[in-house]
């Protein structure tokens, strides 16, 4: 049977393009279809534009620790809508970027939604047309989750409004614990935003090591966040431009905008995916093997759509092994073992590997190695902020299992941290390290004195 391509990707976020463009790469014949913007979630709604929020927000910390160093500053103000228009414009040209690289590597873009008809069909909307392919990958990402069941929760925003609101609220009420939750609380804290934090758990930043959720915790507290913690959102109501939340312990209180960051979702929704034959897990999560391959066998999905490890580098890497498995004779899975995360917090964190208590189950010994200081920077600024930074060691092997740092450009620091796990790297190696002085990062190697 003839197709009209080899191989046809709906959603163009990281790892639909990264797919498609390697298949075209291999010389296949490929399509894409994206219903919004080209570079997906990371790119236009996500992790990108987030930095931007990110740094825009530490610029106000670094005005205050500079007086320290003798910068005379004057009065602090910041303007949202430059933030706002000098993001846009970066999205923009990444966007334009993401489309000529597509078309560099000779991928056809559909700026349609596509829909599943069939184990090697799909439909273009709204226009009907229908396209065959030999395999078919679906790369369709997430969505953020909205409180169903509390009324009014159509007044709350997403990440997704937040990089758009037309004007900073003076307060703000950011419901979750999760990464997006503890990064926008910091975001919008660092902006002068009077930010409250709501939580159904008593800590943030469940699956973390403790010790860093801790350092989280204070670190809103400096940072100025309210917390709310053990506690939820029953009903949101709007009155006088202001929206009104009733808690769980019968607390109201008025925010200029509250924002729900409880969660995202598998996109699955209306995909077509029963046509199809590619079944879902009880989240709406697509199933696959560790080749991607879904129920349905000439049919793929990869990144957020199957709800497995939701970071962007993972999708794109999950897309270079399906391109490489399907279309480049080279079969190839990922080792999901060893994935670094950052949280872009302020201060931010990095954690690889096990956290303490993984270990502790899983192993007969652990040796654990941690160090909490203030780093060089904040001294002459007078900032009480401190850097944390611990190693989890296999007392059996002495194999570094896990490290985890909390402080500022730990996210930087856990990339190169996660080399040496990755090669599975003893602790011994790294007190062979020459220490790199005066850095924040030479305590990764001059740690000796064992806690447990
Ligand atoms: P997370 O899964 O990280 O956190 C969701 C939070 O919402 C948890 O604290 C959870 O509580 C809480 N929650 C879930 N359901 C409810 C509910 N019904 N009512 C009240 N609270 C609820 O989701 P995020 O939305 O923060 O982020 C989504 C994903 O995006 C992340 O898991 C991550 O994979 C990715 N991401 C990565 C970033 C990075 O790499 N820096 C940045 C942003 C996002 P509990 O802990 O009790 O379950």
């Amino acid at each position: 049977m003839d197709f009209d391509y080899d191989l046809f990707t709906i959603g163009a976020g990281s790892g639909g393009v990264r797919a498609s463009r390697l298949t075209a790469q291999f010389g296949a014949k490929v399509a894409i279809a994206e219903e919004s913007r080209v570079g997906g979630t990371c790119v236009v709604r996500g992790c990108v534009p987030k930095k931007f929020f990110v740094y825009a927000s530490h610029f106000g910390d670094l005005i205050d620790d500079a007086k320290g160093y003798g910068w005379q500053t004057g009065e602090k103000s910041f303007h949202w809508q430059t933030l706002l228009q000098r993001k846009d414009n970066e999205i923009d040209r990444l966007n334009r970027l993401y489309i000529k690289n597509l078309e560099k590597a000779g991928v056809t873009i559909f700026h349609n939604r596509a829909v599943l008809t069939g184990p090697h069909s799909v439909r273009l909307l709204p226009e009907g047309r229908e396209i065959t392919a030999r395999k078919i990958l679906i790369a369709t990402g997430g969505r953020p989750t909205k409180a169903q069941n509390v009324p009014g929760h159509e007044l709350a925003i997403t990440s997704d409004e937040a990089f758009h609101l037309e004007q900073l609220p003076e307060k703000m009420l950011i419901a979750g614990g999760g990464y997006i939750a503890v990064e926008f609380a910091c975001i919008f804290a660092g902006l002068g935003v009077d930010v409250t934090l709501v939580h159904r758990g008593d800590q943030v930043l469940r699956g973390f090591d403790q010790d860093l959720r801790d350092f989280t915790m204070a670190a809103l507290v400096h940072r100025g966040v309210s917390l709310k913690m053990t506690t939820t959102i029953e009903q949101i109501s709007y009155k006088n431009g202001q929206r009104m939340a009733l808690f769980s312990n019968g607390e109201s209180e008025s925010f200029g905008q509250i924002m729900s960051a409880i969660g995202r979702h598998p996109h699955t929704y209306g995909l077509g995916l029963e046509a199809a034959g590619v079944a879902v897990d009880d989240k709406q999560a697509i199933i696959v093997d560790k080749y991607y391959r879904t129920s349905q066998e000439n049919i793929f999905a990869l990144g957020d759509v199957t709800n497995r490890v939701n970071l962007t580098p993972v999708a794109i890497r999950e897309g270079v092994a399906f391109a490489e498995t399907q279309f480049n004779n080279n079969a190839q899975t990922l080792n999901y073992d060893v994935i670094a995360k950052a949280v872009f917090t302020q201060p931010a964190l990095g954690s690889v590997g096990l956290t303490e208590e993984q270990a502790r189950a899983a192993y007969k010994s652990i040796h654990i190695y941690r160090s909490e200081f203030r780093p060089m920077r904040n001294i002459l600024g007078d900032n009480p902020e401190k850097m944390m930074m611990k190693l989890i060691v296999d007392g059996e092997t002495n194999r570094v299992l896990g490290c985890h740092i909390g402080g500022e450009e730990a996210g930087e620091f856990i990339q190169l941290v996660a080399i040496a796990l990755t090669a599975g790297l003893t602790k011994a190696q790294f007190d062979q390290t020459i220490a790199v002085h005066p850095t924040a990062a030479e305590e990764l190697v001059t740690m000796r004195e064992k806690l447990s």
